[in-house]
């Protein structure tokens, strides 16, 4: 996916399913094919197209002021300069869009422009927290920086896949399967 594009699908995942989140950027794809289209329309017109994302009276005018941002400073809608950038000042540069936070930066930078940055979702964070690399305090907005910071660049994204995998299909939200996790002998967390 080009990076605008996914900067405005990750906006329309917040809060939501990843296939709502498709639904709604299909269909605003559908109704404006280029994003300069999005920038003069009338928000009730983003709005309905996005409706299946939720929050679609919050999300029309942060995607409209995040690309009217990024024409601002750059010109255009394009976002392939930022993997010029060190990552901290892609990261900043990303988070200084309305709407924009840790997350949907990392998730623009990691998947779209092949950065070594952290995306922490609710798999991520709870599993990191569980076996101790998180503190008690570290929220996921912390969480981004912080587990980035325990790998080599080139293990991040590794790093973030094995994370959500052991959270999707062993250390479950609710009924962790400590009985059968490779990772119990060293997990100040296990219930066995
Ligand atoms: S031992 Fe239990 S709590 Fe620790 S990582 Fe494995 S499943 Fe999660």
């Amino acid at each position: 996916m080009e990076p605008v594009d996914e900067l405005v699908f990750t906006i329309l995942t917040q809060h939501t399913s990843d296939v709502n989140g498709k639904r709604a950027f299909e269909r605003l794809k559908a109704r404006f094919p280029h994003w300069e289209e999005v920038l003069d329309a009338p928000l009730e017109a983003i709005e309905e197209a996005i409706r299946s994302a939720g929050l679609s009276r919050q999300k029309a005018p942060r995607i409209q002021q995040a690309l009217r941002t990024i024409l601002e400073r750059r010109g255009r809608l394009d976002l392939a300069f930022l993997q010029e950038m060190p990552l901290a000042e892609a990261k900043a540069w990303l988070r200084s869009l309305p709407g924009v936070g840790p997350k949907t930066s990392a998730i623009v930078l990691c998947f779209a422009l092949g950065l070594p940055a952290m995306p922490v979702d609710t798999h991520v964070h709870r599993v990191a927290r569980r076996l101790g690399l998180l503190g008690p305090r570290d929220n996921a907005d912390k969480a981004h920086d912080l587990l980035e910071g325990l790998v080599e660049p080139e293990e991040v994204y590794p790093f973030h896949v094995y994370l959500i995998t052991h959270g999707r299909r062993v250390c479950k939200a609710r009924g962790p399967r400590c009985g059968e996790c490779v990772l119990r002998d060293i997990c100040p967390s296990r219930q066995v």
